[in-house]
């Protein structure tokens, strides 16, 4: 891909090219993304959800390459997750799921809800379960730490009714966290975020240096966390955002991470050339 693409001057941000090039010579480098509408385009039923053509072969080979680590960070649960990414046992990629109270890697996070908790998401998902009876079309999902109410497919003004009652329903709770989402509503019990996992991840595989990428009001805990000198966050499509960059679509994201890739192995024959 030509260096023209990645220049987001449009955009009034600085230039991708420029910032993936200083991102690929880091020693140490944590290449993350987030799933849905990043890695993985939208689709009506989110269990029929799959990588973009190309998404999954990037990631895998910058998992190869010394000193990178590759994370998929989602709101999914991680066993779902590795099933629609299409996780292999000989794949190097670490799953942060749950929005981040998950994680495959151990020593991240910690992943548990205690007893309250529990109740609490049982208490909660009851009242999600009639909440949707009034809001037909609206879907729920059980999760780990959380319920979701899904309205992909339905027309906006039921979707828009279906997200807000929804959103009520969190915001009446001081104990539930409600992360809103495209066409979803998430009601969580659990206290982790994005950008904690995120840090965590880093710190635990000793990465001094992390590109995110993410479409999500989800992600912006992560691009939050981010150093804009030293690291690269970008925003996939539009909307308001802490990230350093932004790119319109999951092909283009794709592209980024196949020019980040490109770029890496450069560095890296370039270190074993000097070798002596
Ligand atoms: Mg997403």
């Amino acid at each position: 891909m030509s260096s023209e693409v990645l220049t987001t001057a449009a955009t009034g941000m600085p230039d991708l090219e420029a910032a993936l090039r200083g991102l690929a010579s880091a020693p140490t480098l944590l290449v993350a993304s987030d799933f849905d509408g990043a890695l993985a385009e939208f689709t009506t039923d989110p269990s029929d959800s799959g990588p973009a053509p190309g998404a999954m072969t990037a990631l895998r080979a910058l998992s190869r390459l010394p000193g990178t680590t590759v994370a998929i960070v989602s709101g999914r649960d991680v066993r779902t997750l590795g099933q629609l990414a299409g996780i292999r046992s000989t794949d190097r990629i670490a799953l942060l799921g749950s929005h981040g109270a998950e994680s495959s890697v151990s020593g991240v996070v910690n992943g548990s809800i205690d007893a309250d908790q529990r109740t609490l998401l049982d208490e909660l998902t009851t009242q999600v379960a009639e909440l949707i009876q009034d809001h037909p079309g609206a879907r729920l999902e059980r999760k780990r730490a959380a319920v979701a109410v899904h309205t992909r497919g339905l027309p906006a003004g039921s979707a828009k009714a279906a997200l807000e009652a929804a959103d009520q329903l969190g915001q009446d709770q001081p104990q539930v966290r409600v992360m809103p989402g495209k066409s979803v509503v998430e009601l969580s019990v659990s206290h982790a975020d994005k950008g904690s996992a995120l840090r965590a991840l880093a710190d635990v595989v000793g990465a001094a240096h992390t590109f995110y990428s993410g479409d999500d009001v989800t992600d912006e805990d992560a691009f939050e966390v981010l150093d804009p000198e030293g690291d690269v966050s970008v925003k996939v499509g539009s909307g308001t955002t802490a990230a350093t960059h932004r790119v319109p679509d999951v092909t283009a994201l794709v592209a980024t991470l196949q020019r980040l890739l490109e770029l890496r192995r450069d560095v890296v024959d370039e270190a074993a050339v000097r070798r002596p």
